[in-house]
């Protein structure tokens, strides 16, 4: 007994593909209760479905944040790179011709490329790279004063700028942090 052809373009539920998920447009199948790809309730109340698209925004905007906070707490530590090392160049340029001011060149662009190394670990730890810059940079200016206290007033401007700069990295970075550790808690 010969079961009659099917006549119709109707695919079985199971193997449909022109059913999409409407957060994610993945295809789902007919029988999926939620969208095997983010989690969309396919089958819940309109109640539940706005829900998952607010929260969904919400996460994005907070990802987006955390993002612009590394992005700036990178940007910290590739500006005091520049700083550096435009800073050593100067100096090495309006110094007297000697052995120190080769050496002095050579230190500043060691720290340039220590802020740099910094700037770039920091896409994957903000508040390690930042705090080990300021850090750095307190250690410097420290041994500037024991080398020359005059040396603490002489760039008192260029400090606290740097230092301004610093502290909003540190903060954006903490703030990265913690948008990061709640992804966790509720993914
Ligand atoms: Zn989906």
């Amino acid at each position: 007994m010969n079961p009659e052809p099917r006549t119709g373009d109707s695919p079985g539920p199971t193997m449909s593909t022109d059913l999409e998920c409407a957060s994610c447009d993945s295809p789902v199948a007919a029988d999926d209760i939620e969208c095997p790809h983010c989690g969309y309730p396919l089958k819940g109340s309109s109640e539940a479905q706005e829900k998952f698209f607010r929260d969904r925004d919400n996460w994005l905007l907070n990802f987006q944040d955390m993002n612009r906070k590394v992005r700036i707490a990178t940007q910290t530590l590739y500006v005091l790179s520049g700083l550096s090392a435009i800073w050593g160049i100067v100096l090495y340029c309006i110094s007297p011709a000697n052995t120190q001011r080769a050496f002095t060149l050579f230190a500043y662009l060691l720290v340039a490329c220590m802020y740099a190394g910094l700037g770039w670990w920091s896409k994957k730890r903000p508040v390690a790279a930042v705090v080990s810059a300021l850090v750095i940079y307190i250690i410097l200016q420290m041994l500037a004063f024991i080398d020359d206290p005059d040396n603490l007033i002489r760039g008192v401007i260029s400090r606290v700028i740097i230092l301004v700069y610093l502290v909003k990295g540190v903060r954006a970075a903490v703030g990265a942090e913690r948008i990061r550790r709640n992804f966790h808690a509720n993914p």
